[in-house]
């Protein structure tokens, strides 16, 4: 039997073990941390939508999100709760201009088999969406993209995958890898050495950290990025979607009766790091970024206790045309990885880690594979992608 060790106990490698270990192969995973999920699936806003605007993206998440629908069956976990609340995701412009842009991305969207996006004017957003500022000219709405507890979904995924065979070590770092000749036999723990016959890299924002210990570059870089969550609070709407300012990327969902906010703004890569700093400033902005189209906001901030806020950041795995790596380091034999998922990654776990899966037991061909860590567009950077 083919033994498979994946590096790094992230959402990626956890869903990983139980693709592979449902194909058939020995699974080790080795994870750094005292717990599984603790780096960016910790920080994440949790949230996952089908509104792309590339082919690609479109059926990986229509995928991923069609396997979070039916988590429990597709898992046989009967009655395991990822809390899935699919109360959409609006993309709001109050630009002129915009307007039409969202309007052609609709009919793309459409026309890539992704019939249930909506094109709302002015007059549909007071009506459904009476929140909203009256600026807001237009927007796209697609009721079946929304949020989930990470966490849950990676415990099912751990569940499934031990039940199929695979094992989990935590406190175990990976310090260097085994060769013979070229090729990846096994990885250096500081509890020994251990061989395999595959060895994937799934390390989130460590990932290119970890290559270079095989001596290989990955195109893999860390960005900084927040994520402000408010506890209760009365005026928050708790029906509402994921609210996104199309103009600017602030955005917010509501949490539980309260609401998690982030904003993607433009930020210099950063080492991996394990403990991420915050910047004690960006609640003030992100607050004032979606108060833009809010105008709730300037009341929940103006009676916000300090108790309510509590501020995380993490780190994004950016790729330089934003999407993943998924597949065999060109290289070096034997050595996989999945990751650079930006901020994707909880969103498209089911289909990159099937997809990983489905290449390692050579269903699918290398030449069918859009992630390839090889493609020409990770040395040319990629068409635009929207990276909320
Ligand atoms: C603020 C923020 C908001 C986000 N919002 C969303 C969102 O709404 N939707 C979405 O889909 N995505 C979102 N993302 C992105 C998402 O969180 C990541 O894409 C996803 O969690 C990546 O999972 P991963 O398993 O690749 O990485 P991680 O969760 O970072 O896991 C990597 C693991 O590898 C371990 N590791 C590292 N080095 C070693 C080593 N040498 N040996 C052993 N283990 C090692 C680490 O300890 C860690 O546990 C967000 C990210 C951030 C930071």
């Amino acid at each position: 039997m083919t033994r498979v060790l994946i590096i790094g106990g992230g959402i990626i490698g956890v869903a990983s073990a139980y693709f592979l270990a449902d194909a058939g192969f020995q699974v080790l995973l080795l994870e750094h941390g005292s717990s599984l999920g603790g780096l960016s699936t910790a920080a994440s806003l949790q949230a996952l939508r089908a509104q792309f605007n590339d082919p690609v993206n479109i059926a990986c998440m229509k995928e991923s999100i069609a396997f979070y629908e039916q988590f429990a069956e597709r898992l046989d976990l009967p009655g395991y709760d990822i809390g899935l609340r699919q109360q959409g995701y609006l993309f709001v412009t109050t630009e002129q201009s915009e307007v039409s842009k969202l309007e052609r991305r609709v009919a793309y969207q459409h026309a890539q088999g992704l019939a249930d996006v909506e094109f709302l004017d002015q007059l549909d957003l007071r009506n459904r969406f009476p929140y909203l500022a009256r600026e807001a000219l237009a927007a796209t709405f697609r009721q079946r993209d929304g949020w989930l507890s990470a966490h849950e979904a990676l415990l099912g995924f751990r569940q499934a995958a031990r039940r199929l065979g695979a094992e989990f070590r935590l406190q175990a770092p990976v310090l260097g890898f085994l060769r013979s000749g070229d090729r990846v036999t096994g990885v250096a723990t500081p509890a020994g050495n251990l061989e395999g016959d595959v060895v994937v890299i799934a390390t989130g924002p460590f990932a290119a950290v970890t290559a270079q210990l095989a001596g290989v570059e990955l195109p893999v870089f860390p960005v900084r990025r927040h994520r402000l969550v408010i506890g209760e609070h009365a005026l928050i709407p708790s029906w509402a979607p994921m609210t996104i300012d199309h103009d600017t990327g602030a955005h917010w969902r509501p949490e539980g009766p309260g609401a998690a906010l982030a904003w993607a703004e433009p930020e210099a890569s950063t080492p991996p790091s394990f403990d991420v700093s915050p910047d004690p400033h960006f609640p003030y902005r992100v607050l004032e970024g979606v108060f833009r189209l809010g105008p709730f906001w300037a009341d929940v901030a103006s009676t916000l206790p300090r108790s309510q806020v509590f501020l995380h950041a993490g780190q994004y795995a950016e790729t330089p045309d934003h999407n993943p790596l998924v597949g065999p380091v060109p290289g070096v034999p034997g050595l996989w990885v999945n990751g650079g998922y930006g901020g994707h990654g909880v969103m498209m776990t089911p289909a990159g880690a099937r997809m990983l899966a489905s290449l390692l037991t050579g269903e699918r061909q290398s030449d069918d594979n859009p992630f390839a860590p090889d493609r020409p567009s990770l040395s040319t950077g990629g068409h635009e992608q929207m990276v909320i």
